[in-house]
């Protein structure tokens, strides 16, 4: 993994050489964004959100967040937003350290897909202004129960539009066969991708959401090579073996917990430390599976392409969303789920209009809210939210007993 990361960055950093010498154009595109077409016209690939995670991860975000709020952001919007525009105005970047860039590269051409929340575009056009850049937009409808052929038919065209400016950025015409290719590629590496996190549907096991986090990195950043491809028919592979051996990565669940809504990316091990400490195994997630686009197909390349990444779980509706997560809790056998109420990220935060409520009466699964932040862990109160998580596993165990 580590490789493979620092070898991504490379490339990208690579990408910013002084015209004459190696390196291809850079496209910014969002984490569910038109990577594929992109990738079809030979750029190199960045994602803002994977470098707002890594903020988050490093815990470096709060130190960006004060500049962004300066310039006019809310500090109650997207973190991911505030910490990179905070860390882009201050000149930082743990990419410094961790992957021996100069930062962010900077980008030929910006893309983004609003099928997530509405910031990317407000993001993504403070970058445009800043590299007086080309930017390309696909506005999706939202908060779709299903999505019918009518919607399909408008993202195809949007996605369409974007070909002439990427065509002139990348002084390349546009090639169907290399889009589909690409399209093959990525639809090879995100169904190895699903199968990997199903491996958790078995009773022990071996992948808990914590590691999918990070495992997650190739389909997120490298979606549509082959590198994802490989990485995950590897990490696969070790997974089954596992399962054969009934391996888990808890000795033995007291129970299993789906995790709904985004990571607390600065507290992550502490979580996980937290979960396995009460015998808890975290074996699935919302988050994870956003990167499950199944509907890819090579071979009807535009509306393939356009339904899934319409068809992912943030665009949906209320009612949708609770058919999929009743789907999922029955899949993976789960006894409670806790929602990561995100103070930051309204997009992928589905405790607020009774969701909880609803879905513990119709799969009897209870839940759980916390409060927190994806980066900015001043919205996360650590002791309080042990105190909630502990008592929760404990009703649970102890709702198990009397049955
Ligand atoms: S979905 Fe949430 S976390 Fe992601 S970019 Fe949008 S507002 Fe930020």
């Amino acid at each position: 993994m580590k490789e493979i990361m620092v070898n991504y960055f490379q490339s990208l950093e690579n990408g910013n050489l002084p015209a004459g010498q190696a390196g291809k154009k850079i496209a910014w595109c969002t984490s569910v964004g038109p990577a594929e077409l992109l990738r079809s016209f030979g750029f190199e690939v960045y994602f803002p959100e994977n470098h707002g995670a890594l903020l988050g991860a490093t815990r470096t975000a709060m130190d960006f967040i004060p500049e962004a709020i300066k310039c006019g952001y809310s500090g109650h919007v997207c973190s991911y937003t505030t910490a990179d525009i905070g860390a882009y105005l201050k000149k930082q970047s743990p990419l410094k350290k961790h992957y021996g860039m100069k930062g962010a590269p900077k980008p030929d051409i910006i893309a983004y897909n609003t099928n997530q929340c509405r910031e990317v575009e407000d993001w993504f056009t403070f970058y445009a202004d800043e590299f007086n850049c080309p930017i390309v937009g696909i506005q999706p409808p939202r908060y779709l129960d299903e999505v019918s052929q009518d919607e399909v038919d408008l993202v195809v065209k949007q996605f369409k539009k974007m070909i002439p400016v990427c065509e002139q950025v990348s002084g390349q015409k546009f090639d169907l066969d290399l889009f589909k290719k690409t399209i093959k590629l990525s639809r090879e590496a995100t169904l190895l991708w699903q199968k990997v996190l199903k491996t958790s549907a078995a009773m022990n096991a071996p992948l808990s959401f914590f590691d999918g986090t990070i495992h997650m990195g190739p389909i997120v950043v490298l979606r549509g090579t082959q590198i994802a491809k490989d990485y995950y028919t590897t990490l696969l592979a070790e997974l089954e073996e596992n399962v054969k051996n009934n391996i888990g990565f808890l000795p033995q669940a007291n129970s299993r917990i789906f995790w709904e809504g985004m990571p607390i990316w600065g507290k992550l091990r502490m979580m996980s430390d937290l979960f396995i400490a009460n015998g808890a195994a975290v074996v699935a997630s919302t988050y994870c599976s956003s990167w499950v686009f199944d509907q890819f197909d090579e071979n009807d390349p535009w509306n393939s392409t356009a339904r899934a990444y319409t068809e992912i779980f943030i665009n949906r509706s209320d009612k949708a969303k609770e058919k999929m997560l009743a789907n999922w809790f029955e899949e993976y056998n789960i006894d409670g789920v806790v929602f990561h109420d995100t103070k930051t990220c309204f997009n992928n935060s589905n405790a607020k209009f009774g969701m909880p409520q609803r879905l513990q009466k119709t799969t009897g699964v209870p839940a759980l809210i916390i409060e927190g932040d994806l980066c900015d862990l001043r919205f996360f109160s650590e002791g309080q939210s042990i105190t909630k998580i502990e008592t929760f596993l404990e009703q649970i165990e102890d709702a198990k007993v009397l049955i």
